[in-house]
């Protein structure tokens, strides 16, 4: 079952993968895999993570890099707030989706198993804890965004990297994403702001719920995407 899922999972993202970076190649040094598109006009690359610079040449259809040289000179800051910043709302996020999962567990299930007593009465703490949390996170996003920003520019002076694009782009739909959940969630009209729980009467209260948890859900898919490629971009492979 979980290899089924596995797979599938690895099927879709090779497919993102293909239709995203389009035709591909590895680093010779370090392994990242690079995109063909970003080798400049004359067919020169720097690899973002090893900084060796590559010739690429192509050769009866086949992309053969060839190393010439490696930037020794790459500006590198002492203190690496991208890094440290991105653990935050990459570290925060999952238990503000976990807390707002529990509380629509407790919606629909609460009145039905006596052993969810508990939650239910705690549910107004933990719809204030999820919004604190989804604040902290998104918030954070934006310290973590700037200074990937700032290291793009001085770092990869500004080189296009399908990569760092991909991360540019994914960073902007996870603000959106979060805000639209903080303001979801905030509003009280999706879990009620006094028992924190979905007004199963209201039709509204529940197609608002169900929206919160798909823009929280799909901000997970966002998140997790953007962690694994900026792991591709300090690990290689
Ligand atoms: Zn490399």
């Amino acid at each position: 079952m979980i290899g089924d899922i596995r797979k599938a999972t690895a099927k879709i993202a090779e497919r993102f993968k293909r239709r995203y970076y389009g035709r591909t190649f590895r680093c010779p040094v370090c392994h990242l895999e690079l995109a063909l598109v970003d080798v400049n006009g004359n067919r020169l690359m720097v690899c973002p993570v090893c900084g060796v610079v590559l010739d690429v040449e192509e050769v009866y259809g086949h992309t053969v890099p060839v190393v010439l040289d490696v930037e020794i000179h790459r500006p590198q800051p002492k203190t690496r707030i991208h890094p440290l910043a991105t653990h935050i709302p990459i570290g925060l996020y999952p238990f503000a989706v976990l807390g707002a999962g529990l509380l629509a567990i407790a919606s629909i299930l609460g009145p039905a198993i006596p052993g969810l007593a508990p939650l239910v009465i705690r549910a107004p703490i933990l719809a204030d804890a999820t919004l604190v949390l989804l604040v902290l996170s998104v918030g954070f996003s934006v310290v973590t965004f700037v200074s990937g920003l700032r290291d793009w520019y001085r770092r990869y002076r500004r080189r296009p990297y399908a990569q760092i694009r991909l991360k540019i782009v994914f960073s902007v739909i996870f603000l959106v994403l979060g805000g639209l959940a903080i303001a979801l969630h905030a509003s009280g009209a999706a879990f009620s702001a006094t028992t924190g729980l979905v007004d199963l009467g209201s039709p509204l209260a529940i197609a608002l719920a169900a929206a919160e948890l798909g823009v929280l859900c799909a901000g997970m898919v966002v998140i997790a995407t953007l962690g694994h490629v900026g792991g591709t971009l300090v690990f290689g492979r």
